[in-house]
């Protein structure tokens, strides 16, 4: 049976394989889903069934960015809380998204979604872990939003049992029960999630956070998820107000208490991961926890600094993350790239934190080792997914950076002229192939109003 072709030639490639091959100029031949062959030069002649054939001059060719953590519904609450802490901006915004229902879910997904795909990513996560009761099938809205741009999608079923009441940060409004949040999982992982090579969708066990979950919750989401066979998601050692509450409420730190609770694992990876000791990262490192780090997001709230150096040094698994866009109003993954390696800059390791190539690796191989799919996506390799991006670095803003990678990491955000995952074009020309990105943004928008105008109700 053949199958058709797809050739990109003519183009810088960065493979971000094991060895960081990189080729000045080379081609990639996509044979149905997967990548036929990567190397330097044009394509040999005479391939047969070659459906299309793409001139990559002035462009530099990677694998898919990979977001490891983000949360769709919140780019209907954007430029809110703007001066704040985390528990400050979370208590500010809580009221807000308890409001929240399945047509909101869905345009706000869309509008994430178009966002990072435009911007690269061709494969998404996201974490919703709030379900006010009769709101509808919300996790249902985003795989919906994510099956019509067309990126694959990691959806992690979130969850809040531990309301102001029993001394957590949510309202009690903005809770379910353990039992409810435990059931509503395991049935999402029943009915979407897809363990396949190529699957365009898994499902994760995420309840949300040490602040706002039992840890009857934590526990029982870890024998759950290990029970399916599925990967563990929550937020982590993200703020000093975290960590004081960890060490007033169970008298240690958020590592040594998550890990208590079952915890860390080659199953789990965490979100932040800033506030780490060198007795944490070794914890991370010894059994292969990994870290989604969300630099803008981390500065927005004055979190601090994760420690990624350290992190990576120690042998971690590391990504990026958007995070909220309700703390990332960007929403952009592509930008991520830069800040990581800006931000850390800033650190204690300075000019040595992270390169431009380090920096690209989070956002690709690093991505797909977190969410535990390193076999299938996140480098340009033979048999592995055809998820691809070829970025256009010949333009104005990047003309004048001799080295591709330098250009994409440091310079402006690069436009798309591809996007393919699984070999389907989700990007052309720098415009979504499926949806259309103005009826997008109408929508959130209103849909965003819809949830202010509820919420000033009360
Ligand atoms: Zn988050």
């Amino acid at each position: 049976m053949p199958v058709d072709r797809i050739v990109i030639e003519n183009c810088a490639i960065a493979t971000v394989d094991a060895q960081g091959t990189e080729h000045a100029s080379g081609h990639v031949v996509v044979a149905g889903d997967r990548v036929e062959s990567v190397a330097a030069g044009p394509a040999p002649r005479g391939l047969a069934d070659v459906a299309r054939r793409v001139d990559g001059t002035g462009h530099l060719l990677t694998p898919g960015l990979v977001n490891t953590h983000h949360h769709f519904y919140q780019w209907l609450t954007r430029g809110l809380a703007q001066d704040c802490n985390l528990f400050d901006w979370l208590t500010a915004l809580y009221p807000t998204w308890a409001r929240v229902d399945e047509d909101m879910v869905y345009a706000a997904a869309l509008g994430s979604l178009a966002v990072m795909a435009r911007g690269g990513v061709t494969t998404a996560m996201d974490h919703h872990y709030v379900f006010p009761r009769g709101a509808g099938d919300l996790l249902g809205a985003e795989i919906r939003a994510a099956r019509e741009v067309g990126v694959r999608f990691t959806a992690a079923r979130g969850s809040m049992d531990l309301g102001a009441s029993d001394g957590g940060l949510p309202p009690d409004f903005a809770v379910e029960t353990t039992d409810a949040a435990l059931a509503a999982t395991e049935e999402a992982v029943d009915t979407h999630h897809d363990a396949s090579f190529g699957s365009m969708l898994q499902i994760a066990v995420a309840p949300c956070s040490p602040f706002s979950v039992t840890t009857e919750l934590l526990r029982e989401s870890a024998a759950l998820a290990r029970r399916k066979g599925v990967r563990l998601h929550t937020h982590g050692s993200e703020t000093v107000e975290e960590e004081k509450f960890c060490h007033e409420r169970f008298g240690t730190g958020p590592t040594a208490y998550l890990e208590s609770a079952g915890w860390l694992g080659e199953d789990v990876w965490m979100a932040h991961c800033v506030h780490m000791s060198d007795a944490d990262i070794a914890a991370f490192a010894r059994t292969g926890t990994g870290v989604a780090h969300c630099p803008s997001s981390n500065a927005r709230l004055a979190a601090g600094l994760a420690r990624v150096p350290d992190l990576l040094a120690a042998g971690v698994p590391v990504g990026l993350g958007v995070d909220g866009t309700a703390s990332n109003e960007s929403g952009e993954l592509h930008t991520e790239l830069r800040n990581a390696l800006l931000i850390n800059r800033l650190g204690p390791h300075r000019e040595k934190a992270l390169t431009v190539r380090q920096a690209l690796r989070l956002g690709t191989y690093g991505g797909a080792r977190v969410l535990g799919r390193q076999d299938q996506i996140g480098s340009i390799e033979p048999g592995k997914l055809a998820d691809l991006v070829l970025w256009k670095l010949d333009g104005l803003a990047h003309s004048t950076i001799a080295d591709p990678v330098a250009a994409l990491v440091l310079g402006a955000p690069a436009p798309v002229t591809l996007a393919l995952v699984g070999g389907r074009p989700v990007v052309e020309a720098g415009r979504l192939t499926a949806v259309d990105e103005d009826a997008v943004a109408r929508r959130a928008r209103d849909e965003a109003r819809r949830l202010a105008r509820i919420a000033a109700e009360g």
